[in-house]
């Protein structure tokens, strides 16, 4: 075919993925169509994400203003399943922000920059030509469907992969994701009640400007928390789990449960809710002519299901490889493959570490992971790493410290090197992912 394509790069979605890819591609001169279904960018997305300091400036996009950024809380901590034991969680490089004002700050600079941004238009579908990926068929709220055809093509819609799941099998790029592997999510800020607020109905342990995550409050892999400041008047909770563990809640019933103990508790003022993949990331997220990014292509953190930072970088990443890309005027799975590397050799091999400890904290009992906590097996130290997206330091006095703490433990503190061990080797597999598309 000749290439009358319409644009150098259509992106379908515009999350943290396709907004940081949108504004990257701005930059580079491409020619760049963004698709978004919502009939507003990042409407039904507005929830506070706790990101990693340092992300933005790995992934070259702007640091959120202060309209878009979220108040710390002044203490943190992590705290058992009853609540008896609490770790303080000192240092973690995270800042808070309000994903939806983010989103929207990165869309008009990429917008002011060129890129052409259609929202309440949903992409359906890659359009193939030749075993190549030459666009994608969309359509609008009416149910108008219309062709767009472009040089490459960036699934960025979040766990559906509205596209990457509809390209060819022998691509082996549109594997779904399995129940097990998701965590459903809600991150509510409600409005705190001076009218009805006293010293009394401040229940143990909560305390103004701090932040209280509750571990394994529904099953192992769940968690609560709460952030209480009394001077500007608000409770910032968010709850995470497992849709099959420990019962039949949904997360606004869990929320429910958390704000009965606290009736000062208002009006929801900014919140949102949605699932999470938690898994390690896709081995093959490229195909010819199409390039899957952020939680379509399982790019979160699945220990706390993080997916802002992954997304972002692997945006930078990927606006790097497809700008090669158009410059040598090949779109194929090879030509795109440097992105695959890359990102897998890095924050992948991250992301693959710590599914590894994911499924062993699968498979543990709540009352596990508490005596680990209260052993100092899980303790400040790791609670930090882990939020800080690290491998654990392992040292000579790292291990006789945990060996001194958990020894009463011993099968606790056995599966947790076990899966520490088994986590280090997934990670080397990863840092050795191929260069080249083989
Ligand atoms: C309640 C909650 C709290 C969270 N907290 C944190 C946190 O504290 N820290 C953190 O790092 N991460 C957090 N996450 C995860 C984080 O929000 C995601 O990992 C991140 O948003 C992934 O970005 P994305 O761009 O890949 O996908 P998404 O954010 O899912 O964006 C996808 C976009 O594509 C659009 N779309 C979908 N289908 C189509 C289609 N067919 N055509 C066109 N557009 C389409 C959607 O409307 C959306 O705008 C949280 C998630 C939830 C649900």
């Amino acid at each position: 075919m000749t290439d009358q394509r319409d644009f150098d790069l259509i992106i379908a979605g515009a999350g943290p993925a396709g907004a940081a890819l949108a504004y990257r591609m701005a930059a580079g001169g491409a020619s760049v169509l963004l698709l978004e279904k919502q009939e507003a960018p990042a409407r039904d997305r507005n929830w506070v994400v706790d990101v990693e300091e340092g992300c933005f400036s790995r992934a070259n996009i702007p640091f959120p203003t202060k309209d878009s950024l979220w108040k710390k809380p002044r203490e943190h901590f992590l705290a058992t399943s009853d609540m008896q034991t609490m770790i303080e969680i000192e240092r973690v490089p995270l800042v808070s922000v309000k994903n939806d004002l983010y989103i929207r700050e990165v869309l008009n600079r990429a917008v002011n920059a060129g890129i052409t941004l259609m929202c309440g238009r949903e992409a359906c579908s890659p359009i193939l030509n030749r075993d190549c990926v030459v666009g994608l068929e969309s359509r609008d709220s009416s149910g108008a469907k219309e062709k767009i055809y472009a040089r490459i093509v960036a699934d960025c819609t979040g766990i559906n992969a509205a596209l990457r799941t509809r390209t060819p099998d022998h691509w082996r790029m549109n594997e779904s994701i399995e129940p097990e592997d998701v965590v459903f999510a809600r991150r509510e800020v409600r409005s705190v009640r001076k009218d009805l607020l006293s010293e009394e109905m401040i229940c143990k342990p909560y305390r103004d400007g701090v932040r209280i995550d509750r571990s394994g409050a529904r099953g192992p892999y769940s968690i609560e928390s709460v952030f209480l400041d009394l001077k500007d008047l608000f409770v910032d909770i968010l709850v995470g789990a497992k849709p099959d563990a420990g019962g039949k809640r949904t997360c606004a019933e869990m929320i429910d449960t958390i704000i009965d103990k606290m009736p000062f508790t208002g009006e929801v003022l900014y919140g949102g809710e949605g699932p999470i993949p938690i898994r390690s990331p896709h081995n093959c997220p490229v195909g010819n002519g199409i390039i899957s990014i952020g939680d379509s292509a399982f790019q979160t953190v699945p220990i706390h299901g993080s997916g802002f930072a992954s997304a972002v970088i692997a945006a930078e990443i990927a606006a790097r490889n497809i700008i090669h890309a158009l410059e040598i005027k090949r779109y194929d799975r090879k030509a795109l493959w440097t992105y695959v590397s890359e990102f897998a050799r890095g924050r992948g091999a991250l992301i693959a570490y710590y599914d590894v400890i994911r499924r062993s904290v699968d498979k543990m009992r709540l009352s596990d992971i508490d005596r680990m906590i209260r052993a100092g097996i899980i303790g400040q130290r790791e609670t930090v790493t882990g939020l800080s997206v690290r491998p654990f330091p392992v040292s000579p006095v790292y291990l006789a410290g945990k060996i001194i703490r958990g020894y009463r433990h011993f099968p606790l503190l056995v599966r947790f090197g076990i899966a520490g061990v088994r986590a280090k080797m997934e990670y080397e597999k990863y840092r050795k992912y191929p260069k080249y598309y083989e």
